[in-house]
């Protein structure tokens, strides 16, 4: 715990060096202080030797070369680093305060320094080898916390540091953000794997425990790449938090003795011991190979940087570029690599000096030396204004368009004197290819001529060939590159990016259509025919135009492909044309066409969605859908920012495409645990089982049809068993409602679907379920269990089609005459068996409740017989006068267990429920409280209608795992220091209890007033709470707090208000002294010579946090406490302190006692933590099957409602 909370490395007393050697550059003192000086803060004292090492060869090549460095010129020292440590250039560097350790005030002086892949800091400006090194990709968050502090947020750890002022902390945190937002936005960790070996093991040449002289522990050593990277342990390894790396290309290894080897940098020898002969030989050889590795890569950064310009990101300025765009022939920095990706490869394709190892042959790497980044920006940035120039420091956004602008568009160009003239261009170019200008052929190629023109010579055809028998390497090469190389096009009104790259299908189609004027409001009312008007239609190079005849040449107006956003097929007959369609636009406007010819209507829309649909959503053509569009959605776990998906509505089930790669996914509409609107009719929120889509209103015209045609194909379409909401189990939400009512509620009611209710509330209730059963509460109190019962019986007798199908149920009826049992369950269970899969569950569910009410016939009076006269007629929709169909529903109860294949867990866990629910009534009935839902409303964060959730709560859920099912709904990620938590919330005292997370809920959902309810929000001060658990002494607390007591006498209430007392808190009660000065002599008070004037078990407590206000508490910092003793003795006492520390000091304590010490769930918070992420996109986790029959959904639930992790951990 004491890990957890305190940040890097816990224990005290750890620094080294004292500040004053640090400060002193390296005069020749001992190596040991000059290793300290690298890696210490952070580390155990016990982690080096006290003394410095005996002296050996290695020692003195040691202290030699450090002296060396050491007393060369500070320019030296400064620059030594950069070129040999790093070839990534820095984007921010300076002077920060690093938080101390725990156990330390004293914030210790770092040298800071960002660039694209690391954030590190060091002893000192000079040092080559950093103390910490933090890959960007592991950085989750950057928070201010005040003080001109700054936190850097990894999955694991935080590191605090505070800067000289609040506009050097800013600016800290704007690099920060925007470094790692531009990771997370971008694959570059793909190109860059090898820079940031964290979570990409596979990529590591060698990695173990390796000595290093001067630590007393192993440190875990990993070669990757042309890297070496040093951690304290195999934990920083996974975690990717490191001391510090070094890069090879500077490196050196020497064998020194039977298991050690020097590894030599300019800067300081790192000497290694292995494990045995065997070890060491396999680390020095993969050590060599890392040299060597870095040696030939940097080998053409070098060649390429000869060149001065070069040396400069042709685009930011960056320096030490280690990227570079072959066709374009620049060089640039990884972060405008990562924009230049973005572009396309056909605009440019990107490099890597470093990495891409074979792409440069001798001809490239003397075409970018001969033309590169001079050559390049005198045509690319001929005229770039001021204001639109990037620097190293510009942000994706900016960097973006400046290059978007640059070479997309040529913008900057300078164009070429025959720009516009094809045949000149071409021919230029030809002449071009034959000499040495590059220059030529690159300002010709880009201003349009054509890569593979004609050259009119049969010999040599192309550009290439011509190069090629001119001699002309270099102008081959480039060309080469160019091949599939786009000419810059500058778009009219350019800016709004495209919404995708690829091109579309030129679709062509004409004919009439009918026309109303265009409308930027929905279409209201029904439009009669004469509101139309005769239009030829075009739909051509995407283009849709009308023509006020096909004799017109200029058509009346037009419609661009890509302005489309949303295609409606109306309902037949919607308006005075049999059929109908609308087209959405992004301006906000609707158009409606329409023709009589159905066939007609379903060709044009066709070719229309064809036009605008990417082809990455084709899919979404195949179905015969109602409406096709765009929208902005968020889900999975990425909801920071909106994405723009391709979506099609047919049927119920709205088909949706997230993005180029992936397929197409159905989602059930009907089967919507919660369909709600948020905001202002802004986001459409549709959640299924764990999985939640919001979707945005982007634009209001095209959504709010979504909205409605959405809601619509969710609600119950007809009135039979598939067209209801379903649950996930295909049983309609209606029969689920009812049957999870009589459960909770009627079990032991006489006479039960026996007695009929009364016939307007049936009435009046189905009609609501039929609605819109999911958002119907069953509630007690509300309705009573005979009408409840009776609207389940109405739905089966009214069922079109009937439970058992029109078809089948003859069948059924038949099979009872089979005299022989065996014969009979084997005939209904192939009649089950050729159900349809709705009417199957649907079957299950419902004899499995009734098979659940006959066990309480003894209550109830409802025995199978019984209950089979009465539902035999009703499920088939007979008159009852012969016993056939209860013949059948009573051997369906009768034989449920063998009939529908239900196993012994099943059972088990049924039969578990049932007990709970007695064990509740029977409590409820005892006290005054009402038995609750076993569907509880559960808030997020706050009581507002928007936060509810409805959660359906077995026996054996705890407050953990309700917090995580609520979580999880919402694509919540827990993250560390997030300590959600589920809250009792008691609206009359004013006052809250945080759940333990053990705790089952069902209880306390049972045993809740009407003035409480669950809220799953923060718990803001656990973190304060367990920093103080951690560090205090003993268990138990002792403090003045001031009580009050609310006596009840013969009914009046009675208080004296608040006093002033002594308390003692220790692990089994809490004790109250009246007398203060006696105890205050001695500390701690000696708990066995006072006798305390009140007493009472912590079991016996429940400590709420607040206090009402109208008892006007002396300060805001209070507790309310209920008290019940085993004889049901009741008291209500309230305690405030002084400060908040001190409430939450006391607060910790109680968890503390009351839980044995488990005040936060450390194992489960690591396995949540650590489990692997779901994919971000929707659909592609589902815990729980989402299909399946049903007692693998069962299973699963079941499994999930025991451990929850066990599923999780699967993922
Ligand atoms: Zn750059």
């Amino acid at each position: 715990m004491a890990d957890k909370v305190g940040g890097a490395f816990p224990a005290a007393g750890r620094r080294l060096a004292p500040p004053q050697e640090d400060a002193e550059p390296g005069t020749g003192r001992p190596r040991s202080l000059r290793i300290n000086s690298l890696f210490s803060e952070d580390e155990l004292i016990e982690d080096y030797y006290d003394a410095p090492p005996a002296n050996s060869g290695s020692d003195a090549g040691a202290v030699a070369t450090s002296a060396s460095c050491g007393a060369g010129a500070p320019g030296d020292a400064v620059q030594g680093p950069d070129a040999a440590g790093q070839l990534s250039p820095i984007i921010k560097a300076g002077w920060l305060d690093k938080n101390p350790p725990q156990g330390s005030y004293i914030y210790q002086k770092r040298w800071v320094k960002l660039d694209a892949d690391y954030l590190r800091y060091f002893d000192s400006e000079k040092d080559a080898y950093s103390k910490r090194f933090i890959p960007v990709s592991s950085i989750s968050r950057i928070a201010s916390v005040g003080d001109q502090k700054f936190e850097v947020i990894t999955n694991n750890r935080n590191f605090v540091f505070r800067a000289e002022s609040d506009a050097d902390r800013n600016e800290w945190i704007r690099m920060l953000q925007q470094i790692t937002e531009e990771r997370k936005s971008k694959a570059l960790e793909r190109m860059s794997m090898l820079q940031t070996i964290n979570g990409t093991m596979d990529l590591v040449d060698k990695s173990g425990f390796l000595e290093l002289r001067g630590f007393k522990n192993k440190l875990f050593v990993a070669v990757a790449g042309d890297k070496v990277f040093l951690y304290k342990n195999s934990e920083d390894y996974r975690l990717g938090i490191g001391i510090t790396y070094i890069e090879m290309n500077v490196g050196n290894v020497k064998e020194v003795d039977r298991r050690g080897f020097d590894l030599t940098t300019p800067y300081r020898i790192f000497s290694f011991s292995a494990d045995s002969d065997q070890e060491k030989e396999e680390w020095v050889a993969a050590m060599q190979q890392s040299i060597a590795a870095a040696l030939s890569t940097s080998e053409v950064a070098e060649k390429i940087w000869a060149v001065e310009p070069n040396r400069f990101c042709a685009d930011c300025g960056s320096p030490k570029p280690d990227w570079a765009s072959i066709n374009l022939c620049v060089v640039i920095c990884k972060r405008c690599a990562g924009e230049h990706r973005g572009l396309g490869p056909s605009i440019s394709k990107v490099r890597s000096l470093k990495m891409d190892r074979k792409v440069w042959t001798e001809e490239l790497i003397e075409l970018f030396r001969r033309a590169g980044n001079a050559v390049a920006n005198r045509f690319w940035a001929a005229n770039v204004p001021p204001s639109e120039d990037i620097t190293p420091g510009s942000g994706s956004e900016e960097r973006r368009r400046f290059l978007v602008a640059k070479y997309r568009e040529g913008k900057y160009r300078r164009y070429h004197p025959l720009f516009g003239n094809q045949e000149e261009l071409d021919r230029a170019l030809c002449a071009a290819v034959t000499t040495a200008d590059l220059a030529e052929t690159q300002a010709l190629l880009f201003c349009g001529a054509a890569v593979s023109c004609a050259t009119g010579d049969p010999a040599c055809p192309t550009p290439l060939a011509l190069a090629e028998r001119s001699g002309q390497r270099l102008q081959m090469e480039f060309l080469l590159h160019n091949r599939t190389s786009e000419t810059p096009r500058l778009e009219v009104g350019s800016g709004g990016e495209k919404h995708y790259s690829a091109l579309l299908p030129s679709v062509a189609h004409h004919g009439f259509l009918y026309k109303t004027p265009s409308m930027a409001k929905p279409v209201g009312e029904r439009k009669g025919l004469e509101e139309f008007s005769r239009r030829w239609c075009t739909l051509h190079d995407g283009v849709f135009s009308y023509y006020e005849s096909d004799r017109n040449a200029v058509p009346n107006g037009e419609i661009k492909a890509e302005e489309i956003v949303c295609l409606v097929h109306n309902p037949p007959r919607a308006h005075g044309i049999e059929s109908t369609f609308e087209v959405y636009v992004e301006s906000e406007r609707l158009y409606l066409f329409g023709l009589d010819s159905p066939e007609a209507v379903r060709e044009w829309l066709k070719s229309l969605a064809k036009c605008f649909v990417p082809p990455h959503a084709e899919e979404l053509l195949s179905h015969d859908f109602e409406r096709i569009g765009r929208l902005h959605y968020k889900g999975g776990l990425n909801l920071e920012r909106a994405q723009e998906g391709w979506f099609a509505l047919a049927g119920s089930t709205l088909h949706v495409c997230f993005g180029e790669g992936d397929r197409e996914e159905p989602l059930q509409l009907r089967k919507l645990q919660e369909l709600s609107i948020q905001g202002d009719n802004e986001v459409l929120v549709l959640v299924e089982r764990r999985r939640t889509l919001y979707i945005q209103g982007e634009r209001k015209l095209d959504f709010l049809g979504w909205v409605q045609a959405i809601q619509k194909a969710a609600g119950s379409a007809g009135d039979t068993l598939s067209e209801q909401q379903l649950t996930e189990a295909d049983v309609p939400l209606l029969v689920d409602r009812c049957i999870d009512y009589i459960t909770q509620c009627g079990l032991t009611s006489e006479g039960i679907y026996r007695k009929s209710g009364q016939n307007s509330k049936t009435t009046g209730l189905l009609e609501m379920l039929r609605k819109d059963a999911r958002s119907v509460r069953l509630k007690e109190g509300e309705h009573q269990v005979d009408d409840v019962s009776n609207t389940l019986k109405r739905f089966f007798r009214d069922l079109g089609d009937g439970l058992f199908t029109k078809r089948w149920s003859q069948d059924w009826l038949r099979a009872t005459a089979l005299e022989e049992e065996e014969a009979r369950i084997s005939e209904y269970r192939r009649l089950l068996s050729i159900l349809p899969a709705v009417n199957r569950a649907t079957l299950k569910a419902l004899i499995n409740h009734l098979f659940r009410v006959q066990r309480f016939s003894g209550d109830n009076q409802m025995n199978t017989h019984n209950l089979a006269i009465v539902f035999g007629p009703t499920l088939f929709q007979t008159d009852g006068k012969d016993y056939k169909a209860g013949r059948v529903v009573e051997d369906l109860i009768n034989h449920y267990v063998k009939i529908f294949n239900v196993n012994d867990q099943e059972m088990k866990k049924q039969q578990d429920e049932i007990t709970a629910i007695m064990k509740m009534r029977e409590a409820a009935s005892s006290g005054t409280q009402q038995a609750g839902d076993f569907i509880c409303t559960v808030y997020l964060e706050e009581k507002k209608t928007e936060a509810e959730q409805h959660v359906k709560i077995p026996a054996t859920m705890t407050a953990e795992e309700l917090t995580f099912e609520i979580l999880d709904r919402r694509k919540i990620v827990m993250k560390e220091k997030d300590y959600w938590s589920c809250f009792e919330v008691n609206e009359r005292e004013e006052a809250e209890r945080p759940l333990h997370y053990s705790e089952k809920v069902l209880p306390i959902l049972h045993s809740l007033g009407t003035e409480s309810y669950l809220v799953v929000k923060k718990q803001m001060s656990m973190e304060n709470m367990l920093l103080y658990l951690a560090s205090r002494v003993g268990d138990c607390k002792h403090g003045m707090m001031k009580f009050r007591e609310e006596r009840n006498l013969l009914g009046l209430g009675v208080s004296t208000g608040f006093h002033d007392r002594y308390f003692i808190l220790n692990h089994s009660c809490l004790r109250l002294y009246k007398e203060v000065r006696s105890l205050k002599q001695r500390t701690p008070p000696l708990e066995s010579s006072h006798k305390p004037e009140k007493e009472w078990p912590i079991r016996n407590l429940k400590v709420y946090l607040g206090i009402k206000k109208k008892l006007r508490p002396p300060t805001c910092w209070g507790f309310t406490v209920f008290y019940e003793n085993e004889k049901h003795e009741k008291q209500q006492w309230y305690l405030c302190c002084d400060t908040q520390a001190d409430l939450r000091e006391w607060f910790a304590t109680f968890l503390h006692a009351q839980n044995g010490g488990a005040v936060w769930p450390s194992e489960s918070c690591k396995v949540r933590a650590s489990r692997p992420q779901p994919d971000s996109r929707l659909g592609n986790v589902s815990l729980i099957p989402l299909r399946g029959n049903e007692s693998d959904m069962r299973s699963s639930v079941a499994a999930f409602a025991t451990d929850p992790l066990t599923l999780l951990r699967n993922v």
